[in-house]
């Protein structure tokens, strides 16, 4: 039985543009803009040749996905509920910031089928948001919390983020206790990358940026205590209460097939990654011929990209399928590599799956470097 694949719909417009995303996505769009946008990836949708294989998941990503109409989402989601056998138990996700849906507005997005909400936070410190340059505060995201609860959501991701200029120990330790004092059912927590062409690299050296040990103090902060709380740390930045790991991202580090429409949105079908242009002119004129990047991923880069996402999963390698996939062994051909991790505790290989132990999973770049072929 083949199995079933995710969809990504990429919805490129924020209220402004944070100082560090170097994500695509445009602030400041209009009502004009993004209806002749969504009308866009309705064409993409219709004249797109996709696997027509049954939807495990659905994920509305940004940008800021709650910024569109609730006819607009129902327009989208109809259009790939007849386009795909969406699957009755589906995880069907969107992206919110605060201020960008009310009550109404989350009730109607309940009732056309969405059963899961992320929502974006980053810090309960009104300073520490003021220096990410988010368009929201602390209450804000309490009330889109308690909004998105009141209109029937009960699977809900909270984004975090750690690293943030001037953000201490004691800050930190304040938002993960305020998010799990809500209950969410999964909690995403990343360290901020400062980019390359954004206005934080810029200034990246009057920030006040954590160093590097701080940080890795605050990643260890993070995942003691959700930990603690009851939720699985399950990939590099991501902790759910058991049974609410994110479907749909799982796909994607098991190296799973997904169709994606959208502002460079990237799908993936039997070792081919195609990706979609940024240019929103181009978008905008051929929605279904916006294809700028076609990788064929195969030999030792489909290796590579294997090892490289299995590890970021605290389950690891699976031998089994690691030898089924390449035709020999993970742990006898990677010997060597893997050893200093193994001797250093950064690592743990047991008879059938090797994988990053908890101090492993935050050095995971470092040895991901090593076992570069
Ligand atoms: S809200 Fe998210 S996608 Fe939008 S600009 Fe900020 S970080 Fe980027």
């Amino acid at each position: 039985m083949r199995k079933g694949i995710g969809v990504y719909l990429h919805v490129p417009f924020c209220l402004s543009k944070c100082p560090y995303c170097d994500f695509c996505s445009f602030p400041g769009s209009r009502e004009e803009d993004r209806e002749r946008y969504v009308g866009a990836v309705l064409r993409e949708i219709a004249e797109r040749e996709f696997p027509r294989r049954s939807v495990t998941s659905v994920f509305f990503g940004g940008g800021t996905p709650s910024l569109l109409s609730t006819a607009q989402f129902d327009a989208l989601l109809s259009a790939l509920s007849s386009r795909f056998s969406i699957e009755r138990d589906a995880e069907i996700t969107f992206e919110m910031n605060p201020a960008t849906a009310d009550r109404d507005k989350l009730r109607a997005l309940r009732s056309l089928g969405f059963n899961r909400v992320s929502i974006g936070c980053q810090s309960t410190s009104d300073a520490e948001l003021a220096a990410l340059g988010r368009a929201h505060t602390a209450e804000g995201f309490f009330d889109a919390y308690r909004d998105a609860v009141a209109a029937g959501f009960s699977n809900l991701n909270v984004d975090l983020m750690y690293g943030i200029p001037r953000q201490t120990a004691n800050s930190f330790a304040k938002t993960l206790s305020d998010v799990l004092s809500l209950g969410p059912t999964h909690i995403s927590a990343y360290g901020l990358i400062v980019e390359e062409g954004t206005p934080f690299f810029t200034r990246r050296d009057t920030l006040g940026l954590p160093g590097e040990d701080a940080e890795a103090d605050l990643y260890a902060l993070a995942s003691e205590t959700l930990r603690n709380a009851g939720y699985r740390h399950y990939e590099i930045s991501n902790y759910a209460r058991p049974g609410y790991e994110c479907r749909h991202n799982l796909l994607y580090w098991r190296q799973g097939e997904y169709a994606a429409y959208g502002l460079s949105a990237s799908s993936h079908f039997a070792g081919v990654r195609e990706t979609n242009t940024r240019d929103l002119s181009a978008y905008l004129a051929a929605p279904a011929a916006a294809v700028s990047e076609r990788t064929v991923i195969n030999g030792a880069d489909a290796e590579y990209e294997y090892i490289m996402l299995a590890l970021r999963l605290s389950e690891g390698i699976d031998e089994a399928d690691f030898r089924r996939r390449f035709g020999h062994p993970f742990r006898e051909t990677y010997a060597d590599k893997l050893a200093p991790y193994i001797a250093r505790g950064l690592l743990a290989a047991g008879d059938d799956r090797t994988a990053l132990t908890d101090g492993g999973l935050y050095l995971s770049s470092a040895l991901l470097r090593d076992l570069l072929p």
